[in-house]
């Protein structure tokens, strides 16, 4: 057994457990594979221990891989932060995008959606720890951006994403994955059926994935547990 396939179980066995724990159903949980920087033979190497969801964060890298993967049945993420002039890329390659923040992203992406595509799903990115060097839309702003994306025909609006700021112990790691899944539950309220198909928290990464699942997640992005430690200088 490879590396990467024994780290998939483990993985996998850790969001069973978790999810027994906190009562969720654990087949309403994906895991998203985080393979940025990461070279290509190794997500088929996911791929054929089972993985279907990879996540990715630069364009440029990430649109190779799909292309010598292509043979795979692979559903893509883009979760990495989004530059205006690479949005045609994304909206021509992949099936999710997590980090929209701002309405200029979306309606961009809604208009470059090619017409033989489904519609692209997107998870709106909340800024939910306040940084000013983390991306996403504020709590406050969530709803008006909501409002207008619901309007954009190419785009099917999924549910939530955060990355909130690395905390230690379960206790604080649960607080900020509480807000976002609060926030879900008020935007579901507000805005009642036109917003069923948002379903999704997009919270927990290879630290803090028990945490995101006591709170709700429904995709968990992990990369360093499936994949190994990330050269600290590549350069990304
Ligand atoms: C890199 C990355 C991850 C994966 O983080 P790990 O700690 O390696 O599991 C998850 N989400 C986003 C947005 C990332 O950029």
């Amino acid at each position: 057994m490879t590396d990467i396939s024994k780290n998939i179980i483990r993985v996998s066995e850790q969001i069973t457990t978790a999810a027994r724990l906190h009562h969720r159903d654990p087949s309403s949980i994906k895991l998203v594979a985080v393979s940025k920087t990461k070279p290509a033979d190794m997500i088929r190497q996911a791929s054929a221990s089972g993985l279907t969801h990879i996540g990715e964060s630069f364009v440029q890298e990430s649109v190779e891989k799909i292309a010598v993967l292509k043979d795979l049945d692979l559903c893509w993420h883009f979760i990495g932060p989004i530059q205006s002039n690479k949005t045609r890329q994304i909206a021509e390659n992949f099936h999710w995008v997590h980090s929209v923040g701002s309405l200029k992203v979306a309606r961009r992406l809604s208009n470059q959606r090619p017409v033989d595509l489904a519609p692209l799903n997107l998870c709106v990115q909340v800024n939910i720890s306040g940084e000013a060097s983390k991306s996403g839309v504020s709590p406050t702003d969530l709803s008006p951006l909501v409002e207008q994306i619901l309007l954009l025909p190419r785009l099917r609006l999924r549910g939530l994403m955060s990355i909130p700021a690395p905390t230690e112990g379960i206790h604080s790691q649960r607080e900020p994955f509480r807000k976002i899944s609060d926030l879900l539950a008020e935007t579901k309220l507000r805005f009642g059926t036109s917003v069923d198909d948002m379903q999704h928290l997009s919270m927990g990464m290879s630290a803090d994935l028990e945490a995101a699942i006591a709170e709700g997640a429904t995709l968990l992005r992990v990369g360093t547990a499936i994949f190994g430690r990330r050269d600290p200088v590549a350069k990304h």
